[in-house]
C-alpha cells in the first residue's frame, strides 16, 4: 500500500534545544522520499524515526543557512556507506553552490552514491514523475531561498458497485483504466461512467521567509502545508527584521489558501511552551493544526 506521510526529524530554528533538533523533514510519497532541509543531527534522527538512507530519493534544501543544511554532509556520506543504488537528486539555490560543494565534500569518504546536483536558478518546475510535479518558488529571506510544492495530477477513482453493475471485472478493469473505454457484452462503457473525479494530492514546504506572493502561490489549495513559524505575534517586529513568519501569519496563509492540514515548525529557541503557536494560528485557521515535534509522523490527508 502506498504511504504518504511527513516524518518530522527536527523542528528547531537557529539553535537546537534540549527537546528540539535542527530542522529536518522526510516526506514519504509512495516510493519516493523527499528529504527537506536536513539540519545538524539529521542522520541520528533518521535512525530514531526508522528512516533509512535508501528511503531518500530527493534532497530539497531551501537555503544555505546552517539550520537547514548542516546535516547534508552526514546524509550524503550515509548514502554511500549504505550503498544506495538509485540516483538521489539534490536541489538547492544555485547561488549557494559553493556552500553545497563544501557540504558535499566536508570530509574524506568514498563516494559511491549517485548524487545528481540540480541547482535551482529560477522559479519553475524541477521534476516531473509518477509522483507528480515538483516545483520551486523564490521566497523573501535574507539570502536566496526557495519553497517547494508537489502536485499530483487529478485522476479518477473507480467505484466497485458501478463496475459490478456494468459486468466489468478482472483484466477488463485495467484495460478500461488504460484505454478510457471498453466494450462489454456489446455495450460501450466509458471510464467516466464507472468512476468519480479524484483531485490529486498537494503538498507545500515553506521555510524562512517574510510574507510574500510566493508563500501564497506555494500553499494554494494544498492538503498538507509545512510552514515556518519562528515567532509569535508579540515578536512580529523581529520576524520582519529577520525575514521570518509568525504563527498568526502562518494561520492566515493556511486560511486564505484553503489548506487542509497545517504543520507549524522551525521554532525559535526562546520558546519552551509551544501551545501559544497553535492558539495563534487557530484564531485565523479552523482546519487541522499540528505543532510539529521531533519524530512525529503526520499523514497527508486523503482525497
Ligand atoms: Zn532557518
Amino acid at each position: 500500500m502506498s504511504v504518504r506521510e511527513l516524518v518530522v526529524l527536527g523542528t528547531a530554528s537557529q539553535a537546537p534545544t534540549r527537546t528540539r533538533k535542527h530542522n529536518g523533514y522526510l516526506l514519504r510519497w509512495d516510493g519516493q522520499g523527499f528529504l527537506f532541509d536536513p539540519g545538524e543531527g539529521t542522520q541520528r534522527q533518521m535512525v530514531r524515526a526508522g528512516v533509512s538512507a535508501t528511503d531518500i530519493t530527493r534532497l530539497c534544501v531551501t537555503h544555505l543557512h546552517g539550520d537547514h543544511c548542516l546535516g547534508v554532509p552526514g546524509v550524503i556520506q550515509r548514502l554511500s556507506l549504505d550503498r544506495v543504488a538509485h540516483p538521489v537528486h539534490a536541489h538547492y539555490p544555485a547561488s549557494g553552490a559553493d556552500y553545497f560543494a563544501r557540504l558535499r565534500h566536508a570530509s574524506v569518504f568514498e563516494e559511491t552514491a549517485d548524487l545528481r546536483e540540480e541547482p535551482i536558478h529560477a522559479d519553475g518546475v524541477l521534476a516531473v514523475g509518477t509522483f507528480g510535479t515538483l516545483s520551486a518558488r523564490g521566497l523573501d529571506h535574507r539570502i536566496e531561498t526557495y519553497g517547494y510544492r508537489l502536485v499530483e495530477p487529478d485522476s479518477r477513482r473507480l467505484i466497485p458497485e458501478l463496475l459490478g453493475a456494468q459486468g466489468i471485472s478482472g483484466p477488463d478493469v485495467g484495460r478500461l483504466q488504460r484505454d478510457g473505454v471498453i466494450v462489454v457484452q456489446d455495450r460501450t462503457v466509458t471510464l467516466e461512467q464507472v468512476s468519480e473525479p479524484r483531485p490529486g494530492q498537494r503538498f507545500a514546504f515553506v521555510m524562512d521567509t517574510r510574507l510574500c506572493d510566493a508563500v501564497y502561490a506555494l500553499a494554494d489549495g494544498v492538503d498538507l502545508l509545512v510552514i515556518e513559524s519562528t515567532y509569535l505575534e508579540a515578536e512580529a517586529e523581529l520576524a520582519t527584521t529577520y525575514a521570518h513568519l509568525t504563527a498568526a501569519q502562518a494561520g492566515r496563509v493556511a486560511a486564505e489558501c484553503g489548506v487542509r492540514k497545517l504543520v507549524l515548525s522551525h521554532f525559535s529557541q526562546r520558546y519552551d511552551d509551544l501551545r501559544p503557536f497553535e492558539q495563534e494560528a487557530a484564531k485565523c485557521f479552523d482546519g487541522e493544526i499540528v505543532v510539529a515535534e521531533d519524530l512525529i509522523r503526520v499523514p497527508v490527508p486523503k482525497r
